[in-house]
């Protein structure tokens, strides 16, 4: 019953009627195989000799052709290369009195599916064009498959480039085509060094394709590539990674072009307004401050207690105020680019120990041990001193001020394989861990009853973020609620070293 269901069952999966040329001389065969195929959903035609079936295949297409071997005239062996020359994708059956090992390899070797040995019962034709069908609907699939991911990576914006794991372009979109200025309609097959003379984007298709099976990570970047004369050059935000096969091994890399440009003008804008407000408002705030501590000091008078307290209340706001608008100018000159790329070579356990040596005296108000780790003697880098400060500085106020009285605070510098560390671990008040992905957004405050009573902009740990990434680096963090925090900045030594 299975058997006798199967072409049924086939059929159905098929989106089209199965279209089936029987080319035998013997009449018997011929009607033996239309009537089955017809009652099992095929549409079937006949041809009585090689010559007629060649000329029916010509007129219109076939999926499968049951194809007699021994005919008068053209034999089977000859039709069957003329149709897999002409139709490689028709599914040819032989049919043949003459099963013999030999004519099976020759009939193989020219490309037929399968074999029926005459004489055959309607079960075995049944299975052999179940089979066929079956086959027709994979390769059906992968074709529907392979067509609309073309259709689908074609109408992308984002430009698509892959390579074979010998850099060669293996596909390359129009809109990765039109980004780097590429009239050439052939590109598959070329080294992609001929199309792309970025050295960094060329390096990341190189890492991709070298990274070990063990590791799978994707490399990102921002490249600036020019257009034309007389037109803004493109931002463009990269992202390339490795493309493997079942057993892990590198086949090539697949990269991701995504056009920036307007996202970071908007961006320039907004930091641009940004530091003209924080600029605007600092200076008025300066006089205000200034005009208050005058009052404050006596000088315009004496003052009664209420009036010191409500003046002194006063002066603490706008200090906060300019603290903020000194942070907002910060972030927008590190976002907008202004930030102090001079490098200098810098001995980042001497500057951690400034840094200590600075915070000293506001840890022992709180009776917090301040300390550094001695890994190394010195653990020189190349880097801005003016940013490494401020990493520095950022972190170890933090952890003083997120810190109740009497708690210990580390603050070390250590070379890890390819990155140096600059690492700030304190055992404060913690950071619950929904909160944790949060702290490094512009304005985010952990609100609680502890936090309630402390005061900050939530810029701090934005800036350093942005100091870190501006130098290629990356910041992680581990905490635990009333246990501690550390911090742990990375930069990569293949940037950074001396
Ligand atoms: P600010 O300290 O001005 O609020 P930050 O950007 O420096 O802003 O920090 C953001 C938030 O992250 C802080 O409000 C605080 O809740 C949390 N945080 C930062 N550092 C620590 C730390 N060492 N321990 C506990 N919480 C911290």
């Amino acid at each position: 019953m299975n058997n006798i269901n199967s072409i049924k069952k086939s059929v159905k999966n098929i989106f089209f009627q199965p279209r089936v040329l029987v080319v035998d001389d013997e009449i018997r065969i011929q009607k033996a195989c239309e009537r089955l195929l017809t009652e099992e959903g095929c549409h079937v035609e006949l041809a009585q000799n090689g010559i007629n079936g060649l000329k029916m295949i010509e007129e219109k297409h076939f999926d499968i052709i049951l194809l007699d071997l021994m005919m008068p005239g053209m034999s089977g062996l000859d039709v069957l290369t003329d149709v897999k020359s002409r139709h490689p994708d028709t599914v040819i059956i032989i049919i043949t009195g003459y099963a013999t090992l030999e004519h099976s390899i020759e009939t193989m070797k020219r490309g037929a599916f399968d074999f029926l040995s005459k004489p055959f019962s309607p079960q075995e034709l049944r299975i052999v064009i179940s089979k066929a069908i079956e086959f027709i609907r994979t390769l059906q699939d992968i074709a529907t498959e392979k067509s609309r991911m073309r259709v689908m990576i074609n109408t992308l914006n984002n430009g698509v480039l892959t390579t074979d794991n010998q850099e060669r372009i293996a596909l390359a979109n129009p809109a990765f085509l039109k980004m780097i200025n590429c009239r050439k309609k052939s590109v598959i097959g070329h080294k992609v060094s001929e199309f792309i003379k970025d050295p960094r984007l060329l390096g990341m298709i190189e890492n991709a394709i070298n990274q070990p099976a063990d590791i799978f990570s994707e490399i990102t970047d921002e490249i600036t590539m020019p257009i034309s004369k007389g037109t803004d050059d493109m931002i463009i935000g990269i992202r390339c990674i490795p493309f493997r096969d079942r057993l892990n091994r590198n086949l090539g890399s697949i990269t991701v072009f995504n056009d920036i440009t307007a996202l970071k003008k908007i961006d320039q804008l907004k930091s641009d307004f940004v530091s003209m407000v924080a600029h605007e408002i600092k200076s008025p705030l300066n006089s205000v401050l200034m005009q208050l501590n005058v009052v404050l000091d006596g000088l315009a008078g004496e003052l009664t207690e209420k009036q010191k307290q409500i003046l002194q209340k006063s002066s603490n706001r706008i200090k906060s105020l300019t603290n903020l608008s000194t942070e907002l100018l910060d972030l927008s000159k590190i976002e907008s680019g202004l930030i102090n790329q001079e490098r200098e070579e810098l001995d980042l356990v001497e500057l951690i120990k400034g840094q200590i040596a600075f915070y000293r005296d506001q840890a022992d108000t709180k009776s917090i041990h301040l300390t550094t780790k001695e890994t190394k003697k010195e653990l020189w880098m190349m880097g801005n001193r003016i940013n490494m400060e401020e990493v520095v500085s950022n972190l170890i106020s933090n952890a003083i001020r997120y810190s109740p009285n009497g708690g210990k605070i580390t603050a070390w510098a250590d070379e890890k394989s390819d990155c140096t560390k600059i690492a700030v671990s304190d055992t404060g008040l913690g950071i619950p861990q929904n909160e944790l992905e949060h702290i490094f957004d512009r304005f985010f405050r952990v609100k609680n009853e502890k936090t309630r009573h402390i005061n900050g902009t939530g810029l701090g740990l934005a800036i350093v973020k942005s100091i870190v990434e501006a130098h290629h680096g990356t910041i992680e963090v581990e905490s635990q609620v009333d246990k501690g925090t550390c911090f742990s900045v990375y930069f990569p030594k293949s940037e950074y070293k001396i």
